[in-house]
């Protein structure tokens, strides 16, 4: 309430002056939950883990909370995020449908299909108060299978019906290794497709192999696509998405001519089948898996179609998993130098940080330009955070942002004191350097745009 006059009309003035500034959530360093390890209680590390894996802990990404079992901590789950966006994006250009199953399968349909027997030592099993046993599922066959069966026959309408979720899975891992490499419980993306026919399902099989290849190359991390084993999900044909890496657990047998590749668990020759190379080996990380499962589900699980004389069969399908949380422990390996985390760009926590100049120095002033390069880098879209810890020098905020995987920095320093102001652009993934004026940031980062589009479309195209 309004003591007097003039105290009613400050009051409204401030009401004014805040309604004028637009509304901005600016993302600072200082707010971060981001527990680093020099100053939070160290986490106890194996003898064989990789710096990385260690870098991903000690710059506070994610957080071990249990035996192979992890956190993503505020900036990982920014990565994560971003990565299960590039997969909605292309799931939606397949006409691919998002849906959300629960965590808990009924152990009564692992049997039915003669699954949990083969895979018992792998399963979380539990028991609700009434005795009815489940079990924390690492796929979802099963499931998915009695959903369609108790929607009741599909009709050819819905034909081919593509249905995809991304969840947490759960297996329980004898050896646990490197985070999400191998834990107990990850985060995939899992996609299952219903077909008339095998030959219908061969082409849904196709398409979203296409899919999964533009997913792939969008990331930007040379992978390679390999003939698969179908192991313990079964089918016809299975193909398997791999990244080359020394902490991957498979060896792939590849042709170096025409670049045919196989698992090695099931390759039987020594040559390649097409054009008689001996087969190199690779150590590779597997990342994806597809399988043409044909009836193998649908038909135990009553996962039915009618033909248009009145029969009904069971449904043709596909399965196929994107190891998300894996994809994310790989790339960072991947590409993570020395001390510092290294992201695709596409995936990197935040796009760009600004270092504003430290507090009590003689650039001190040149913070008020902070405020325009955020409308410049919000007008071009790019996720940005302010490390505002101006109590800190330019030069540990700049070694913080290398650390955390930031690939671009702007630094506002000394020469954001002469006339015209010029302000440094750090590329941190070429070490690339730019003194630029306020008003070339817009350009610069256009054109960064523009060249990863252009990569990306280069690479889709080959
Ligand atoms: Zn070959």
């Amino acid at each position: 309430m309004c003591l007097n006059v003039a105290a009613c009309a400050n009051l409204i003035l401030d009401f004014l002056k805040m309604a004028n500034i637009p509304f901005r959530n600016v993302h600072r360093v200082s707010h971060l939950f981001q527990p680093l390890s020099a100053t939070h209680s160290a986490i106890k590390t194996k003898i064989n883990d990789t710096k990385t894996y260690k870098n991903l802990i000690n710059y506070g990404l994610i957080r071990p909370v249990n035996n192979g079992m992890y956190a993503f901590l505020p900036l990982g789950l920014r990565v994560l995020n971003k990565l299960i966006n590039l997969v909605d994006h292309e799931m939606e250009r397949i006409g691919a449908q998002k849906l959300m199953l629960p965590a808990l399968t009924s152990k009564r349909l692992w049997k039915q299909t003669d699954r949990f027997e083969s895979n018992k030592t792998e399963l979380f099993k539990i028991e609700d108060r009434h005795r009815k046993e489940y079990i924390l599922s690492p796929s979802y066959e099963e499931t998915i299978c009695d959903l369609i069966a108790s929607v009741g026959i599909l009709s050819p309408k819905l034909l081919p019906l593509k249905l995809y979720q991304v969840s947490n899975k759960w297996r329980d891992e004898m050896k646990p290794r490197l985070g999400f490499l191998r834990s107990k419980e990850f985060v995939m993306k899992d996609l299952y497709t219903f077909d008339k026919t095998l030959d219908d399902a061969k082409k849904t099989y196709d398409l979203v192999c296409d899919a999964y290849d533009n997913v792939f190359k969008k990331i930007g991390i040379t992978f390679r696509k390999a003939v698969g084993d179908t192991g313990l999900i079964g089918g016809l044909l299975s193909h398997e998405y791999h990244y080359t890496s020394n902490i991957g657990e498979d060896i792939i047998c590849v042709c170096s001519s025409c670049q045919y590749s196989i698992n090695k668990t099931i390759c039987e020759e020594s040559h390649c089948p097409q054009c008689k190379n001996k087969f190199l080996e690779q150590h590779t990380a597997e990342v994806g898996h597809t399988f043409l499962l044909d009836t193998k589900y649908s038909k135990p699980l009553n996962a039915l179609y009618k033909t248009h004389t009145n029969e009904l069969l069971p449904l043709a399908m596909g399965s196929f998993g994107l190891g998300l949380s894996r994809i994310f422990t790989v790339a960072a390996e991947a590409l993570s130098v020395e001390d510092d985390l290294r992201w695709p760009k596409g995936l990197a926590p935040y796009t760009v940080c600004i270092i504003p100049p430290k507090t009590g120095s003689k650039e001190d002033t040149a913070s008020e330009y902070v405020d325009q390069i955020l409308t410049i880098l919000d007008q071009l879209n790019i996720d940005t955070i302010l490390d505002d810890r101006t109590k800190l020098t330019i030069g540990s905020r700049l070694i913080y942002a290398r650390q955390s995987g930031f690939p671009y920095v702007i630094v506002i320093g000394k020469k954001a004191m002469q006339v015209p102001p010029l302000f440094e652009i750090h590329n941190v993934s070429d070490s690339a350097y730019h003194e630029v004026p306020l008003e070339s940031i817009y350009n610069y980062f256009n054109d960064e745009n523009n060249k990863a589009e252009e990569a990306h479309i280069s690479k889709v195209a080959v």
